[in-house]
C-alpha cells in the first residue's frame, strides 16, 4: 500500500526540518530529564539547510568564529542555545559571479587577505590587515563583524563604498538588503530571528576603480577604531570624478556615506590638491561621541584629515 509520504511527498527541506524539530525535542527531553531543567544545547548543524532548519526550530544563539560572541559575555555563560555554524562550508570562499563577487558569510579576514581580488576591494583588504591581529583574523569572519554591527567595526566602512548588499537566508526564505539598511544603529540590524547572512554581494560596477582604507586608532597595532574612512574613485576619460563614494565609520552609530561630499566632488578633476575641496561642512552628517579613546571635536578633526588623506591617495592612483 502506497506510503501517504510517497503520494504527497514532502520537499527535503521540510523533511529535514520535521527531523531537526524532531531531534532537537528529544534532546530538550533528555536534558530536562538528565538535568532536572533546561540545560544549555550546543548545535553544530554541517550544511546551511541543517543550520537555518535548526535555527527555525530551536533559536539560539548564532556562533562563527566567536570573537565578538565572547568577549561580549564578559563574566557571564554562554546563551541557552548556541548554534555554532563554523562547519557550515558553503557559507566560506569567495565566487566571481557575472554582476556580483559573493562573498560567503563565514569568509575570515585572512581568506580576504589571501584571495585576488579587483583593485576597488583594496580597501576591504586594508581593513582586513587592521582588524585585531593575525590570530583574529583567522577566525573572525565577514558577517560577525557586520551583524555585530558595532559602530567601530571596521569591515563596515569599505562594504558601504563598494555598495554592499547582503543576503540573509531563513527556513522559508532568501532576501538581499543594501548594507545601509541592514545596519540600522548600535548594535542594531534588519536580521530577522532565524535568518543566516549567508552572503555579501559587492556589485562589478567598479573593478577597476582605487580604493583606500585608513584607520586611526590610539596606538599602530590591535587596536579599536577612533575613526576611519573608505574611498572609492572613479574617473571619466578627461580624469574628471565620475563618481565618488565615501565612507566614515566610528564617528556616528553606524557608518556614514559623505553623500553631500560625493556630489559636490562630481566632474571636478582628479588630481593632487583635491583634498583641499574638503571642508568641515562635509562632515555635518557625523555625530561622534566622548568616550574613553577620543573626545567628539578630536574625531570630528581627525576624520576630515583622514577623508582628505585618502582622496589624496585615490586621487593619484587613477
Ligand atoms: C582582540 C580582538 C581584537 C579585535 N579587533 C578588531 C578590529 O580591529 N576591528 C574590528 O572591526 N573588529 C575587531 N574585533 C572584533 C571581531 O574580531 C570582528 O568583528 C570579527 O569579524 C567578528 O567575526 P566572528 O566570526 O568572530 O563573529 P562572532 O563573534 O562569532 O559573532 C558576532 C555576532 O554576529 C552574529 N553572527 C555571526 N555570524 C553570523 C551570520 N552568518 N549570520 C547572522 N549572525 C551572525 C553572532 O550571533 C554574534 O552576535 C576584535 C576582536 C578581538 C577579540
Amino acid at each position: 500500500m502506497a506510503r501517504l509520504q510517497d503520494k504527497w511527498p514532502i520537499s527535503p527541506r521540510k523533511r529535514l526540518y520535521k527531523q531537526q524539530r524532531l531531534g532537537i525535542q528529544t534532546l530538550k527531553a533528555v536534558r530536562s530529564r538528565y538535568f532536572g531543567g533546561p540545560g544549555p544545547l550546543y548545535l553544530k548543524p554541517k550544511t546551511l539547510l541543517e543550520a537555518v532548519s535548526v535555527l527555525a526550530s530551536s533559536g539560539g544563539q548564532i556562533l562563527a568564529g566567536g570573537t565578538d560572541f565572547y568577549p561580549a559575555l564578559g563574566e557571564r555563560l554562554p546563551p541557552p542555545d548556541v548554534v555554532d555554524i563554523s562547519s557550515v562550508r558553503e557559507m566560506r570562499g569567495i565566487s566571481f559571479e557575472p554582476d556580483w563577487i559573493r562573498i560567503g558569510g563565514l569568509t575570515t579576514w585572512t581568506d580576504i587577505l589571501r584571495t585576488p581580488l579587483p583593485k576597488c576591494f583594496d580597501a576591504v583588504k586594508s581593513a582586513a590587515r587592521e582588524i585585531g591581529s593575525i590570530q583574529i583574523q583567522n577566525r573572525g569572519t565577514v558577517a560577525g563583524n557586520l551583524c555585530n554591527a558595532s559602530p567601530a567595526a571596521d569591515g563596515v566602512p569599505p562594504f558601504l563604498v563598494l555598495d554592499a548588499q547582503v543576503e540573509l537566508t531563513s527556513a522559508t526564505e532568501t532576501r538581499r538588503i543594501p548594507l545601509d539598511q541592514f545596519i540600522t544603529g548600535n548594535r542594531k540590524t534588519a536580521r530577522k530571528p532565524g535568518e543566516l547572512l549567508t552572503s555579501v554581494l559587492v556589485p562589478r560596477t567598479a573593478d577597476v576603480a582605487p580604493s583606500t582604507f585608513l584607520k586611526l586608532g590610539a596606538r599602530r597595532y590591535l587596536v579599536i577604531s577612533i575613526s576611519m574612512v573608505a574611498v572609492v574613485l572613479q574617473a571619466d576619460n578627461h580624469k574628471r570624478i565620475a563618481q565618488a563614494r565615501i565612507a566614515v565609520g566610528s564617528c556616528s552609530a553606524v557608518a556614514r556615506r559623505l553623500t553631500d561630499l560625493e556630489k559636490h566632488l562630481l566632474g571636478l578633476p582628479a588630481t593632487a590638491g583635491i583634498s583641499q575641496l574638503v571642508t568641515a561642512d562635509h562632515l555635518s552628517p557625523l555625530s561622534p561621541i566622548d568616550d574613553v579613546r577620543a573626545t567628539a571635536s578630536y574625531r570630528r578633526d581627525a576624520s576630515l584629515t583622514l577623508v582628505r588623506r585618502a582622496l589624496e591617495t585615490c586621487a593619484r592612483s587613477l
